[in-house]
């Protein structure tokens, strides 16, 4: 008999009966899109859920970056990190922006902050740091230099929906933060994304901005973007904002039962707890191989699954400074990034989603074991 296929992820839907409620009320209105109804709900919504003072909705998390860069004007170097998903570092190129690359701290896979003075430039304006798998930066230490040197902060926050630190959103921390509604992501509008910003000139700005610049009928202020949420999207999000806490306390389950049962394999280690966080997320499910103690490597590993028709990730493998466009940048050297290139090395994401099944869990647990 054919094993069924475990994906890393897969989608939460809710009941189609209250989208189709919604999606009538599209159809009567003819209103689609451009700051509709639903966007307009959902964005105070999800301000207040977050505990964010202001929400810009996007089509998707990528636009949402590119325009957080030209919402502040940044110019010139980007401080960022090598370990995460491609649109990081594109959305720079895309403005023309030099990415410099910085190591990683092992802990939690996020930018070292004490790597960052050294990377600064007259060209630097900005750092943009990501919330790999939703643990945060060190914000504080972060502001602290970017205080010193006078450049932006800009947190790529598509990993950390949700999560607060100190008893406060993430997303309250840098100048701008920028989020995901992607299909994989645990709160999704299929595509989707935002920008999260602290005064209303700026949220201004933002929306004139992914809106081709337009401030009125006839006044276009900026060469902006299209990259509105539609109204399909946002009627998703809020019947999507409803079912979020019961999914993550699904997701979190499964993680529960990852960590204990991972204690008893050598040479297979999780993440460690992170004490200030609030509202975790459990975004992924990341597992480090050390290929010494566990006896196998972890593409060996990695190919077992998929032969057993589990379907892990190598988040992130590889490097975004191993990819041909940024190779070549003094930064993306191996010696600069080593922590970063060990990790990558090592790293598979296990499946996990609400609707994970407790035998399908421990199906993964067994091959882990073998
Ligand atoms: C998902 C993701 C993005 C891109 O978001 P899209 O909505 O797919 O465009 C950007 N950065 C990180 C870290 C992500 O995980």
């Amino acid at each position: 008999m054919k094993k069924t296929n475990i994906y890393v992820t897969q989608p939460s839907l809710p009941p189609l009966e209250e989208y189709l409620k919604y999606l009538r009320q599209i159809w009567d209105s003819k209103i689609l899109t451009n700051n509709g109804p639903f966007h307009q709900q959902l964005e105070k919504e999800m301000a207040e859920f977050l505990g964010v003072k202001y929400i810009s909705l996007f089509a998707n998390g990528t636009l949402a970056l590119l325009t957080a860069l030209q919402v502040l004007r940044i110019t010139g170097e980007v401080i960022t990190t090598p370990y995460s998903f491609v649109a990081t570092t594109h959305a720079l190129w895309w403005n023309q922006i030099k990415p410099v690359f910085v190591d990683i701290e092992p802990k939690y896979c996020n930018m070292d902050p004490e790597k960052i003075e050294a990377a600064i430039t007259p060209q630097t304006t900005a750092i943009l740091p990501v919330h790999v798998y939703g643990n945060p930066c060190y914000v504080e230490r972060i502001q602290e230099i970017a205080d010193t040197y006078g450049l932006k902060v800009i947190y790529d926050a598509a990993h950390a929906f949700g999560v607060n630190l100190n008893g406060t959103s993430i997303l309250n921390y840098g100048d701008l933060s920028t989020l995901s509604f992607h299909a994989t992501k645990p709160f999704t509008t299929m595509e989707g994304g935002a920008i999260v910003s602290h005064d209303e000139k700026t949220k201004q700005r933002i929306d004139y901005l992914k809106n081709f610049g337009f401030a009125g009928e006839t006044k276009v202020i900026a060469p902006g973007i299209n990259s509105k949420m539609n109204e399909m999207q946002a009627a998703l999000g809020l019947i999507q904002l409803k079912h979020y806490n019961e999914n993550i306390e699904k997701r979190r389950k499964v993680a529960e039962i990852y960590k204990s049962e991972l204690k008893k394999i050598k040479g297979i280690s999780a993440l460690p707890d992170y004490p200030e966080l609030g509202n975790y997320n459990y975004i992924y499910f990341p597992i480090f191989v050390d290929e010494k103690q566990y006896g196998k490597s972890r593409d060996k590993l990695y190919n077992h699954m998929k032969r057993n028709n589990i379907y892990g990730r190598r988040y992130f493998y590889p490097l975004i400074s191993d990819f041909p466009t940024y190779r070549g940048l003094h930064s993306a050297k191996e010696e600069n990034l080593s922590i970063a290139k060990e990790i990558s090395k090592r790293v598979i994401c296990l499946p996990i989603y609400p609707e994970l099944k407790i035998n399908e869990i421990n199906r993964i647990m067994r091959l882990l074991k073998s």
